[in-house]
């Protein structure tokens, strides 16, 4: 029996997960299973799968989550620390599906115990690539992509020699906003923007695929990830979700994966690989879609993709600004306390501020450090949003 551990198992990509896994039982050993505010599904989760651990990142909800096992012998943890000790715990395989920079010292726990480490959350590459590449070598970890961009690129890329690849091409939806007028995208509600086109995700992706701030982090996390250089990583609006992403090689052939919008593809892939298995997985009738369509991205749309690509030349700790400052600046366009398109603005304004303060970006990229670079970003942001409110 394999042992596995799901992080952000209450979450849209840890409920496909646990879909997975729940309907081959015998073939896994459940470790660890973790959430945030969703204790009744933790528990439930946890007992159907007869987990040894739940942790809630909330240590305020320890009681509650006590209460929701009691009588079924799991243990129960709550807390950041809980979470770093639980990924502590020997498994094979882990999922990192927790949201936002919290994802990042668990995942660098398993890592270091020697998991697989299949890694949706996507931060954890773009605050700290170098340092998370490090520790899986050194530990002899194998990390392996599970958003739908890169598993499709990895999957393109086996038994391809990197030398001969040319240039990567990740597809974007262009999200909820795709098709309105520049002029009305300051006005965007949060509720409009939290309604994708293609994809069922969590509700903070799916707010970042309306602005591309997903897609920004997204060339981040491709170039750490592929080891590839920023002008090899292209951006491609493709409105139908089909075609997941491309790899273009120096004697001009391109390699596409298409497959349905369902995350249980990307994720079955990395629960699966090296093997290939069967999956409920909806199959693609292209004749029934009859066309697919592409357009390169319009920057003065989605100013995010400029400041990523600032972010890849800029390395260092620069990655730890943006995503911190994004996911702050989230924060408060999700309460109404700033617009949609003063997202980037507020971004931009923590990578100009970090860049003030030279030797902050090029300090080593160690994990106190992005942790308390992230901590300023979001410090920050809430002072650029009091003083714009004030
Ligand atoms: P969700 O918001 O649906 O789930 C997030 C999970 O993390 C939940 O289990 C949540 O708990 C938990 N959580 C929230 N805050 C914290 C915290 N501070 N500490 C610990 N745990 C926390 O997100 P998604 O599943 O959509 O996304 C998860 C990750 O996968 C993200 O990095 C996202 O970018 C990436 N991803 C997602 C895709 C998708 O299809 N959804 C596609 C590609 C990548 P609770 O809900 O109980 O509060
Ligand atoms: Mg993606």
């Amino acid at each position: 029996m394999r042992k596995v551990s799901i992080f952000g198992a209450t979450g849209s990509i840890g409920q496909n997960t646990i879909d997975l896994i729940g309907r081959d039982p015998s073939a896994y050993d459940v470790v660890a299973l973790t959430g945030g505010a969703k204790i009744e599904q933790l528990a439930k989760d946890a007992r159907r799968l007869n987990a040894d651990l739940a942790v809630t990142a909330h240590e305020d909800r320890l009681g509650d989550l006590r209460d929701a096992l009691a009588g079924s012998g799991i243990e129960a943890a709550a807390g950041q620390q809980a979470l770093t000790e639980a990924a502590a715990r020997p498994a094979d395989w882990v999922m990192s599906a927790i949201v936002g920079s919290a994802g990042l010292p668990p995942g660098l726990e398993a890592l270091k115990q020697g998991a697989t480490l299949a890694l949706a959350n996507k931060e954890t590459l773009v605050c700290a690539g170098a340092l998370v590449l490090e520790t899986a070598r050194k530990h002899d970890a194998k990390l392996l992509p599970v958003d739908s961009e890169h598993s499709a690129v990895f999957q393109a890329l086996v038994g391809e020699d990197m030398q001969a690849v040319e240039r990567i091409i990740i597809t974007a939806s262009g999200g909820a906003f795709r098709d309105w007028p520049l002029s009305d995208l300051a006005s965007a509600t949060v509720e409009q923007a939290s309604s994708h086109p293609n994809w069922n995700m969590g509700q903070r992706i799916t707010i970042d695929s309306a602005s591309m701030f997903n897609k920004a982090l997204e060339l981040i996390e491709t170039k750490e990830f592929f080891g590839v250089a920023p002008s090899q990583i292209e951006v491609l609006v493709h409105p139908e979700s089909i075609v997941h992403s491309l790899v273009g090689f120096t004697d001009g052939a391109v390699m596409a994966h298409m497959g349905a919008p369902d995350m249980r593809h990307a994720i079955g892939y990395a629960l699966n690989w090296p093997d290939r298995r069967d999956l409920p997985v909806d199959r693609l009738n292209l004749a029934k879609l009859g066309q697919l369509r592409f357009h390169d991205p319009d920057e003065a749309r989605y100013p995010a993709l400029r400041l990523a690509r600032h972010v890849m030349e800029r390395g260092g700790l620069s990655g730890a600004i943006f995503n911190a400052g994004k996911e702050r600046a989230l924060d408060h366009f999700i309460d109404r306390k700033i617009g949609f398109l003063e997202m980037a603005d507020i971004v931009e304004t923590a990578l100009d501020r970090a860049e003030a303060e030279s030797s902050l970006i090029d300090a080593p990229l160690t994990l106190d450090n992005v942790l308390q670079t992230d901590h300023l970003a979001r410090k920050w942001v809430d002072e650029t949003v009091a003083q714009r409110a004030g």
